[in-house]
């Protein structure tokens, strides 16, 4: 099915029924009047000329409009492509070039972009942007209801929809290519994990050029007949909690960050949650009482933990509602439905035994269609029998509960024992003068790799020596895993969806140590 095709579907049960609200904008629409929107935008798509297969881009922050570009574009088959609101011109103008885009859709600013200057700047003509007069103009032209009809029939659920860059944790962004199959799936099994159905309100606060918002909140949504509840265009802890109260919210989404924002809301006593029963986690680990204030507090008793990635539509695996809260923290459920799992050792590609930590793959319909313009990282990534090799460590135990331990990429090999970064860095938190850590592998003539702490120290405390931090690990560590040199900073080299660029940290890493 396609996602046109689910959507008419849904609009013929629950026509009638709340379909999206923009809370910053002040716009709602049900069901029949979203369907009946989303056709203008493909309408003027379609009398713009945009063929099946062609790249529309959308760069602007959370808006009704981008969802309604999101449906237009996969009703007449053009590929989306999903543009940071967070980039600069360097990150635009090469998204711009490398996915061959016949037309970028944008907002007029966000925070402190100007993205007309910025489209300007890197000389791309084929722009509209949501509220100027071009945006009129797009839906003032308008091709025939039959051409619609038309275009409908000539695609197929696995055609290309939609391409998302990565968020370049571990190099440049590579532009995930997806189909309608791929990503329905994905947020319809989501959504019935969860127990969806038309009487859900979810509140959606995660950007939706991540496949976090636009699938798994409004794929799982449309084709549940649930409602999205956009609280507006950046994240604010206050307008989340203030959207779910106004609008009575059975679900809400966050990465643990955000959730521990608006636990600290001085005012949260005073938001009615009592609306909430469900909601997603994902993205990084979440700490255990941030997970019990969750169910206590606001009231979502069945929360539960994703984890995936941009190239599996996202998720993989995922907490079910009566997991036990230890199994919600310290672990990301088991694989989804229709989907297979296994941890391998990346060497020999063979499945190691239970418990023990290797390279997680994935394999099933979320399997994206590759890189788009790039079939050796495609190879690279997938193999033969279709297996996406995610690149992430994880263990798996007896009943199928995997465990994230950190990225091939960081794993330290010393003296030929294996470090895993995350372990050493979860036991450095600990030290109640250090507010954050990062440990990277850098280049040693003896053991091949070293560790090394970057710490930054909590405000009003003394900078650490190394000497202090190995006494600090001593005995209380296995001697291997006790990093060798401390490196004291202020921060780490981030990617602009907020993730540490350990890359670029072990670079700099070798100029420093020089
Ligand atoms: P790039 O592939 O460009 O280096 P990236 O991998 O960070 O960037 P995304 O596809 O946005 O880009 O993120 C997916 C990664 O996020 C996963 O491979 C995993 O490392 C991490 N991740 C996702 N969910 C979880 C989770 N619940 N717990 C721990 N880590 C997670
Ligand atoms: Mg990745």
């Amino acid at each position: 099915e396609t996602i046109g095709a689910n959507l008419e579907r849904t609009v013929a049960r629950f026509g009638d029924r709340e379909a999206l609200v923009d809370v910053a904008a002040g716009k709602r629409y049900t069901y029949r009047e979203f369907d009946a929107a989303v056709n203008r935008v493909a309408l003027g798509l379609l009398a713009r000329g945009v063929a099946k297969g062609d790249r529309v881009g959308i760069w602007a922050p959370n808006c009704a409009e981008w969802v309604l570009v999101q449906y237009a574009t996969a009703k007449i088959g053009a590929v989306l492509v999903n543009v940071n609101p967070a980039y600069r011109t360097h990150e635009l103008a090469y998204v711009v070039r490398q996915s061959g885009m016949s037309l970028l859709i944008s907002a007029v600013s966000f925070k402190t972009s100007d993205y007309r200057a910025m489209i300007a700047e890197i000389g791309f003509d084929r722009t509209v942007l949501i509220g100027e007069p071009g945006w009129d103009e797009l839906l003032a032209e308008q091709a025939g209801a039959a051409d619609l009809e038309a275009r409908a029939r000539e695609l197929t659920f696995d055609d290309p929809i939609n391409i998302q860059y990565t968020s370049g944790t571990t190099g440049f962004p590579k532009g995930a290519t997806l189909s309608h199959h791929n990503i329905l799936n994905n947020g319809y099994f989501v959504g019935e994990l969860v127990s969806y159905t038309e009487q859900d309100r979810i509140c959606i606060p995660v950007p939706l050029y991540h496949c976090f918002g636009m699938v798994m909140g409004n794929l799982a949504a449309t084709s549940h007949g649930a409602c999205m509840v956009l609280p507006g265009p950046g994240f604010d802890p206050a307008a989340a909690l203030r959207a779910v109260a106004d609008e009575r919210c059975t679900s809400l989404y966050g990465v643990p960050t955000m959730f521990i924002a608006e636990l600290g809301l001085p005012d949260f006593a005073g938001y009615d949650l009592t609306g909430l029963r469900t909601g997603i986690m994902a993205g990084s680990p979440c700490p255990v009482e941030v997970m019990k204030r969750v169910v206590a507090e606001m009231h979502m008793t069945e929360v539960a933990i994703c984890y995936g990635m941009t190239e599996t539509s996202p998720v993989s695996t995922m907490t079910r509602p009566d997991d036990s809260l230890d199994r919600r923290t310290g672990t990301v459920g088991r694989v989804l439905p229709h989907l297979e799992s296994k941890v391998v050792d990346p060497e020999t590609g063979l499945a190691v035994p239970r418990g023990e930590p290797g390279e997680l793959c994935t394999r099933g319909y979320s399997v994206m269609l590759g890189y788009w313009g790039q079939p050796e990282a495609t190879a690279e990534a997938i193999d033969a029998a279709r297996w996406m090799h995610t690149g992430d460590l994880a263990t798996m135990d007896a009943d199928g509960y995997v465990n994230i331990v950190g990225r091939i990429k960081d794993l330290v090999i010393r003296g030929g024992e294996n470090v895993y970064p995350r372990e050493v860095e979860e036991f450095l938190h600990t030290h109640p003068d250090i507010a954050d850590v990062q440990v990277i592998g850098v280049p040693d003539a003896r053991y091949g790799e070293e560790l090394m702490a970057w710490i930054v120290m909590r405000p009003g405390t003394q900078p650490l020596t190394a000497e202090a931090v190995r006494q600090f690990c001593a005995g209380r560590l296995t001697h291997y895993k006790i990093p060798r040199y401390v490196h004291i900073v202020d921060g780490f080299p981030m990617t602009v969806t907020g993730k540490v660029r350990k890359v670029e940290m072990r670079e700099m890493a070798v100029d420093i140590l020089d």
